[in-house]
């Protein structure tokens, strides 16, 4: 595989360092990524030599500040091959992006009886705000199952999707099963019934080309944090044909055309959902980060974390009274299992004293784990930056949970 491990890790400077007196296994990628030195040399550069609000300046630093942060907003057009830069809108994160489509497309779109579809798997970002939208609105939230494996069934959907239908809400990339959905044929499908689907890209864009012409999506939301980027910064990707349609999110500066005594008139796209101040620094390590992924290129990402995936899961496997929850041929780099009826907290706390980090718990899913009867999972995820002998001490950790717990 074309990879440089050692020269990818020396670019991580948070993974070299000790945690009990043992080297850190960072295998809490699905809750966030570490930052590599270019994105913090980015946002480091942009408070040395660049810091100044955007959008309303004349002066050198304020054009300076606002073409960077335009150039990003470039950038991360061509990242996802979005149509047009109109279409890409900063947030600080998934969940502000997931709460944005459902109240702009709550009020634009949805009347009592009407219907949103989403599913179990989904991450209370993507479950809440439609669930909640729906109370206020008097619809009904539909919930698709999953099958033994993990997956979603399209025959389900489409069985589902009917005249009162106003949208499908599912994620790329479930952060509790690492399945990665057949998004391409849920849309396809929608699409017959002019249906529009938006997909929680949350734990898609860091793990797999995203193409979002290509999967013709309606709205994919992600966070950088997760993506190699700062915390705070996110994005919102709808077509435009909705953009234009939506009422803004949130209202006061940057967002308004014209402002009277008694009513506003609101920015052209993508201004119109950019209320405030945004987090411009942010948004520097963003382009940083895309910058870098683009550099390793996303096709050999997958390919490399394929590899510790299929590593770990044969590894993992040979441990008696593991069970895995997730075990769909299409899976993204995590696994999340239980060891016989060993309490995940108790697991994960052990595992943390040997050095690596592992997430323990719903993994902000409780209907799922209510769906699958457990109380929370141990989860270990995977990034490029990760080996193969972290997954061997992942291992030895695992037996020593069962040595001192079974
Ligand atoms: N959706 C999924 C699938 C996630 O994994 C997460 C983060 N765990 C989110 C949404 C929310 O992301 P954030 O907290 O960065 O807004």
């Amino acid at each position: 595989m074309n990879f440089n491990i050692e020269k990818i890790r020396a670019d991580f400077p948070i993974l070299h360092q000790q945690i009990y007196n043992r080297p850190l296994v960072y295998f809490d990628n699905a809750a966030s990524t570490q930052k590599p030195r270019q994105v913090i040399d980015a946002i480091r550069q942009y408070y040395e030599h660049d810091n100044c609000n955007i959008h309303r300046g004349v002066h050198y630093l304020s054009v300076k500040a606002t073409e960077a942060y335009e150039e990003a907003r470039k950038e991360i057009r061509k990242f996802i091959n979005a149509k047009s830069t109109c279409e890409i809108i900063f947030t600080k994160g998934a969940t502000e992006s997931l709460n944005l489509v459902a109240s702009s497309f709550g009020k634009r779109y949805v009347k009592p009886g009407d219907e949103i579809i989403t599913s179990i798997m989904e991450h209370h970002s993507n479950f809440v705000p439609w669930q909640q939208m729906c109370l206020e609105r008097g619809a009904r939230l539909r919930i698709l199952g999953i099958n033994d494996c993990g997956e979603l069934d399209p025959g389900e959907l489409n069985a589902m999707m009917n005249e009162k239908t106003r949208l499908i809400a599912v994620t790329h990339v479930s952060n509790v099963l690492g399945t990665v959905n057949p998004v391409k044929e849920i849309i396809s499908l929608a699409h017959q019934h002019e249906i529009p689907v938006l997909l929680d890209g949350a734990q898609g864009v860091s793990h797999l080309p995203v193409d979002v012409q290509d999967l013709d999506c309606d709205f994919y939301c992600f966070s950088g944090h997760k993506m190699y980027a700062p915390m705070g910064t996110g994005v919102m990707y709808g077509k435009e044909i909705y953009l234009e349609e939506l009422p803004p999110y949130q209202l006061g500066g940057e967002m308004i055309k014209d402002v009277f005594l008694d009513h506003t008139t609101f920015n052209e796209l993508p201004f119109k959902f950019e209320a405030g101040t945004p987090n411009v620094e942010g948004v520097m390590g963003l382009r940083a980060a895309i910058a870098y992924l683009q550099e390793l290129g996303m096709e050999n990402i997958a390919a490399y974390e394929g590899h510790l995936l299929g590593y770990a899961t044969e590894k993992l496997s040979a441990i008696e009274g593991i069970k895995f929850f997730g075990t769909s041929r299409h899976k993204a780099s995590l696994i999340s299992f239980l060891l016989g009826d060993i309490h995940p907290y108790d697991a994960g706390m052990i595992i943390d004293k040997m050095g690596i980090a592992v997430r323990t718990g719903h993994h902000c899913a409780m209907p799922l784990m209510d769906y699958l009867k457990i109380p929370g999972t141990v989860r270990a995820s995977f990034s490029f930056y990760n080996t193969t002998e972290e997954v061997d001490q992942l291992v030895t950790a695992i037996l020593k949970v069962k040595e001192m717990l079974a």
